[in-house]
């Protein structure tokens, strides 16, 4: 095959391209553990169901410091089964956040509800508790009666749980915690998993803690609920697989990525860690000319994502794409404002999600980004500004 001329090959940027996320650094830290433990599964040949998912569970129960985990085929599995669980149906209202990724609300109405959207602080991204209130008056007015809120711990960062919590108790309402972004996060020493009254991660493989595909799990506490989420994820089934008391779903986590996962969870602690460094770094360098994001009190982060403010927002990801520098932007579009959401409640003008829509620009970050390369980003920020 034939070189292709200097002349045919685009500007090339100033340095090589810097990857978003690293598996590799990931893959040689752990040494060919996750290779050999997806051997293993091979061999022994229980896609489904087999000891590997339970061994999974019951760590991450451990890890969680909650009784109950439910391992399930994805975040947004995790969270419609909570869901299908509390008999959540038509004419019945879930509040919750319209600057979340779309599975927060699609789960709702999957089920034929409705969700009511609120605001969102501008320092943590997270649901405003102020606006439960008006958001539960907002649900009346439409005619729908409100169940449950499902606050979303946006970009790692738990919400308030201890407000929210004490406000759905005063309106006889669940919380379900949208943790898909925040495993291992916790707020006054409390994990994830143990916060609201029961919650749903995901280990889509972009997550703080990603498996080989997709994956989710449930977190709870009451032994009831278990059983019932149990019965769902293998087609309502009853005291045997073809006893069907009730519709279920095919919500089952694949063996091979439990066995993945039980790898990545040994090392996620110190990966965690590792992400507050790169978050405090990037603190450091730009604090001082954008907008970074801020922790309440309390609360340590996974740091799941890196969520800056700027005016500009575009013309900075694009070039700090000329400079190889990947950029992502959670979320262009509040849910209130997309096709399947629009006729929904909403607690207000929602102000806050409108303006963050076009000022957030999420930078790479990862327990393997290295100081230099992270000083070439935070250097092109400071440039490009
Ligand atoms: C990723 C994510 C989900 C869905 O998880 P999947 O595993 O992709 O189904 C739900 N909610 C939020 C906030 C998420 O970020």
């Amino acid at each position: 095959m034939s070189t292709p001329a200097a002349a045919a090959i685009p500007s090339a940027p100033s340095a090589a391209p810097i990857p978003w996320l690293d598996n590799k650094a990931q893959q040689r830290r752990l040494g060919g553990a996750i290779e050999r433990a997806i051997a293993r599964v091979v061999e022994h040949g229980a896609f489904l169901m087999g000891p590997e998912m339970r061994a999974f569970e019951a760590e991450l129960a451990a890890y969680a410091g909650v009784r109950h985990v439910l391992s399930c085929a994805s975040g947004t599995d995790a969270l419609l089964m909570l869901l299908m669980a509390k008999a959540v149906g038509p004419g019945d209202a879930v509040l919750c956040p319209s600057f979340t990724f779309t599975a927060t609300a699609e789960v709702v109405h999957r089920l034929g509800a409705t969700a009511v959207f609120l605001d969102v602080g501008d320092a943590n991204f997270n649901l405003d508790p102020a606006q439960l209130e008006p958001g539960l008056a907002a649900a009346r007015a439409a005619g729908l009666r409100p169940v449950g809120i499902i606050p979303v711990d946006l970009f790692g960062q738990p919400a308030d749980y201890d407000a929210i919590g004490a406000f759905a108790r005063a309106h006889g309402l669940w919380v379900l915690a949208d943790a898909a972004q925040s495993l291992g996060s916790s707020r006054d020493g409390r994990r994830v998993g143990t916060l609201g009254d029961f919650a749903a991660t995901s280990f889509y493989p972009t997550k703080a803690l990603g498996a080989y595909g997709d994956g989710g799990a449930i977190f709870t506490d009451d032994d009831g609920l278990r059983e019932v989420l149990a019965s769902i994820r293998a087609h309502g089934e009853g005291r045997d697989r073809y006893e069907n008391v009730r519709l279920g779903l095919t919500g089952r986590m694949d063996t091979i990525q439990a066995a993945v996962l039980l790898e990545k969870l040994r090392i996620y602690d110190e990966e965690i860690a590792a992400r507050n460094r790169v978050a405090e770094r990037y603190r450091a360098g730009l604090g001082n000319r954008v907008a970074v994001p801020a922790l309440d009190a309390g609360v340590r982060s996974n740091w799941a994502c890196y969520t800056i403010q700027v005016d500009g927002r575009d013309a900075l990801q694009a070039k700090l794409k000329a400079e190889g520098i990947p950029t992502m932007i959670y979320y262009p579009r509040p849910l209130h404002r997309q096709p399947p959401y629009r006729a929904c409640p909403t607690a207000g003008p929602l102000a806050v999600t409108e303006r963050l829509a076009g000022r957030v620009l999420s930078l790479p970050i990862h327990a393997y980004l290295e100081p230099e390369t992270q000083d070439r980003i935070i250097a092109a920020i400071h440039d490009a500004l």
